[in-house]
């Protein structure tokens, strides 16, 4: 049974989900199909993945209804502006083919074009529209943060940041938890190297699951939402098995000790696409 936290806004959201970055789009229906059959409730997309509409024909092939499934977009980093993310959101919900989507994130922050106020202005006028239930940041340090909530009054319900063993970015985690945003981890397993650690594997062994069973425990256990990729059928159920059993204090310990440093873009500097 998957988690569901609380947003500070009041939105409710499924604390594990499918993550579809680099899942081509003439792939991505059956893959968010095989997810959604496995008991998904949460997918997360973006207009930069060049997957949305394959997205959306999953929800409608399912025999789901739209308010069962937590679907969360983002707008990229040529879109940002007021009335260019506020565009955006209406683009990305015509190619979903949805009336709204649950939560709306600025993909990144772009610092060096100088607009991601304007883009958060525009977050807030797509909620306020009703085109998304919930909005949010991804790769947003403290000094965003900061200043997008000085500028406008709203915390981002959401940071989307890279975090995995190894890249846990302690004092990220705490400005959220000051803040009442609540962390989402992207690339939770590592792209996958995380699961080769020599920790992770007898930590696994211990506890008699699989490596990547063991990681989105252990990001579950932390409290963070957690969105691992996969396109293997058998993987996308393996990642969606992961109750009963638990890390202990020691386990969680042990992970967290590992060694090793960031794997994407530095939010400071990244500005691919503005
Ligand atoms: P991930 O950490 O989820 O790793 C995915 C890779 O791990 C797979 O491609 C596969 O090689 C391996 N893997 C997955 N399940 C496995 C299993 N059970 N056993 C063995 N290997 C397994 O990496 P990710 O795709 O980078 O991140 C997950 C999601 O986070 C993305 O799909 C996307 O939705 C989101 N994301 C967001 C940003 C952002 O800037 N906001 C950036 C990157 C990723």
């Amino acid at each position: 049974m998957v988690e569901r936290l609380t947003l500070n806004d009041g939105g409710v959201i499924p604390q594990l989900g499918l993550g579809v970055w680099q899942v081509p789009a003439a792939d991505v229906s059956a893959v968010v199909g095989h997810a959604l059959a496995a008991g998904y409730r949460h997918i997360d997309t973006a207009a930069a993945y060049g997957n949305e509409e394959g997205v959306g024909e999953a929800l409608r092939g399912s025999a789901l209804a739209r308010e069962d499934v937590f679907l969360t977009t983002k707008v990229w980093n040529g879109d940002h502006g007021r009335d260019r993310a506020l565009a955006a959101c209406r683009k990305s919900l015509q190619r979903l083919d949805v009336e709204w989507v649950d939560l709306l994130l600025i993909h990144w922050p772009v610092p060096s074009a100088g607009k991601y106020v304007d883009a958060w202005e525009g977050l807030i006028a797509a909620r306020d529209a009703g085109l998304a239930r919930s909005i949010g940041v991804s790769n947003f340090n403290p000094d965003h943060l900061e200043r997008i909530i000085d500028s406008t009054g709203v915390v981002p319900a959401v940071n989307q940041i890279e975090l995995h063993p190894g890249f846990m970015q302690p004092s990220l985690r705490a400005f959220h938890a000051q803040h009442g945003i609540v962390t989402e981890a992207w690339s939770p397993l590592g792209q996958g190297q995380v699961l080769r650690d020599p920790a992770v594997l007898e930590t696994a062994g211990a506890v008699g699951r699989t490596p990547a069973q063991v990681v989105i425990r252990w990001h579950l256990q932390l409290g963070n939402i957690v969105i691992p990729k996969s396109v293997t059928p058998s993987r996308i159920e393996e990642n969606f098995d992961v109750d009963g059993f638990s890390l202990s204090h020691e386990q969680m310990e042990a992970l967290a000790s590992l060694t090793g440093s960031r794997i994407g873009p530095d939010p400071a500097t990244f500005s691919f696409g503005a």
